[in-house]
């Protein structure tokens, strides 16, 4: 595994970039092109590709740096299953079903949908109403014309599916993850808690951590007890823009990302951030605007899709994401509100966020076994980079997704003195410097999850005993 510049890179912004690896970047050089631009984690659509170009994408990344992989499954999305593309004109009435039907869907839908009830094909491109349901069969009458095409998204809006949670690939998918060690995987169309804990189940002893991606009107209604149950959220606007209506996506994401913050749970933004430059060189400005704001509303990762998998600048994509990250970052403020006590680790970060805020601190760095810690200092968007050690490998690339942290992995020499001794192999990784004024904070003498207990400020140099030169 290279990580040449991996530091470097991760110094330069503090919100993280997911990019979508498709056709048009499955390759090395332009995955290294990506990372070396900003890219901070891929995502592989399953709804997409084979399990053989799943392996070439997860090896390539691994030869190009130390960053996760987000495995995308399907859960209980329904797709077109169609031979040949076919035209849909206003007006026409197609016969649908699972069979052979002129249009089928992976998922029959006959008893979940009533006369009137509108079917959204392909983001909304095409648009049918029920109109008559007979022996199995549906009867669409075309309201927005369009070609329909194999394979493609369907849509019923404000409606709940009750399709199983997890398809047969989707169970295939999770499989491979552990076998190859992928960091994430994300459910679409997560519906509620129990989504997730089906998922669980089938992770078992895996290490993967889950993202729940909300996209539909049980995602939203169920918000509080997915965000409970889930390691990340996703608010996937491409399909939440369908299933919900265009002009209730912001609010919706300005309410997902504050209680996300609130809570310390990852949070990324997704779908259509820089949907012209599929074509395009440079973004509108309203795209441009459009990330900027999703990291000042609290974002801990935007996310490239069509732009980067089929699109014809993806390395441009991350390049312009950078930019605007940078920019955004200057304005990013913490708008969590901690009221009460819940546990050690939470009463730790909060006095952090007070000290790194009232005395010159140049670093934080947290040593942390499970990242908890190191979310719950993230949350307060601090300007100083949070340095989050770990002695588990998998632990460290999944932090990898969270704004403002370089994580790190050590793998202590010696167990005495865990400051001393993270202080000099952070020194010889070039991460601090004998100048600089470092807030340590870890667990000491706990067994328990989230109790950083511990809190201990030091200059290096004077930590480390090294005399500082005029
Ligand atoms: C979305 O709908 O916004 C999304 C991210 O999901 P997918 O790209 O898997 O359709």
């Amino acid at each position: 595994m290279k990580d040449r510049c991996s530091m470097v890179r991760r110094r330069e912004k503090k919100t993280k970039i997911i990019c979508t690896i498709g056709p048009a970047t499955l390759n090395l050089k332009t995955i290294r092109r990506m990372y070396e631009a900003g890219m901070d984690a891929i995502r592989i659509n399953t709804a997409h590709g084979d399990f053989n170009q799943y392996k070439e994408i997860i090896n390539i990344t691994r030869e190009v740096g130390e960053i996760p992989v987000i495995m995308d499954i399907k859960g209980p999305e329904i797709r077109t299953r169609i031979k040949s593309s076919r035209e849909a004109r206003v007006g026409d009435v197609i016969v649908a079903g699972i069979g052979d039907e002129e249009l089928n869907f992976s998922y029959n839908l006959y008893d979940e949908v009533d006369l009137g009830d509108k079917i959204l094909v392909d983001n909304g491109a095409v648009g049918l109403k029920v109109v008559k349901k007979e022996k199995g069969k549906l009867y669409l009458q075309v309201f927005y014309g369009g070609i329909i095409e194999n394979n493609k998204g369907v849509n019923i809006p404000h409606k709940r599916i009750n399709a199983p949670s997890l398809s047969q690939k989707d169970l295939e998918v999770i499989e491979f993850s552990k076998e190859n060690d992928a960091e994430f995987i994300a459910l679409s169309f997560t519906r509620d808690a129990n989504d997730l804990k089906n998922l669980s189940t089938k992770i078992g002893t895996g290490e993967q951590a889950v993202i729940a991606k909300i996209e539909n009107y049980d995602g939203v209604k169920n918000i509080a007890e997915i965000i409970e149950e889930s390691d990340a959220i996703m608010v996937a606007r491409g399909d939440l823009g369908v299933e919900i209506d265009y002009e209730k996506v912001p609010v919706i994401q300005k309410d997902i990302i504050r209680r996300c913050n609130q809570l310390g749970k990852v949070v990324i933004t997704a779908t259509q951030m820089l949907e012209s430059m599929v074509n395009n060189p440079t973004p509108t400005r309203a795209e441009a605007s459009d990330v900027a704001n999703a990291i000042l509303d609290g974002s801990d990762a935007v996310m490239l899709s069509g732009e980067t998998s089929i699109g014809k600048y993806p390395v441009e994509c991350v390049e312009m994401m950078t930019k605007i990250a940078r920019e955004a970052e200057r304005m990013v403020a913490s708008k969590i509100e901690m009221n009460g006590y819940i546990n050690i680790s939470q009463t730790v970060s909060k006095s952090i966020n007070l000290i790194a805020n009232s005395m010159p601190i140049d670093k934080i760095v947290t040593i942390t076994r499970s990242g908890y810690t190191a979310r719950m200092i993230a949350r307060f968007r601090l300007k100083q980079p949070i340095i989050a050690v770990t002695d588990n490998e998998m632990v460290k690339r999944q932090l990898e997704i969270i704004y403002g942290v370089e994580p790190v992995h050590i793998k202590y020499r010696e167990a005495r003195d865990i400051i001393y001794n993270t202080a000099q192999i952070l020194k010889e990784k070039k991460l601090i410097e004998d100048k600089d004024n470092v807030l340590f904070t870890a667990g000491i003498r706990t067994g328990q999850p989230h109790e950083s207990n511990l809190i201990e400020i030091h200059k290096i140099a004077d930590l480390l005993g090294v005399s500082l030169s005029k």
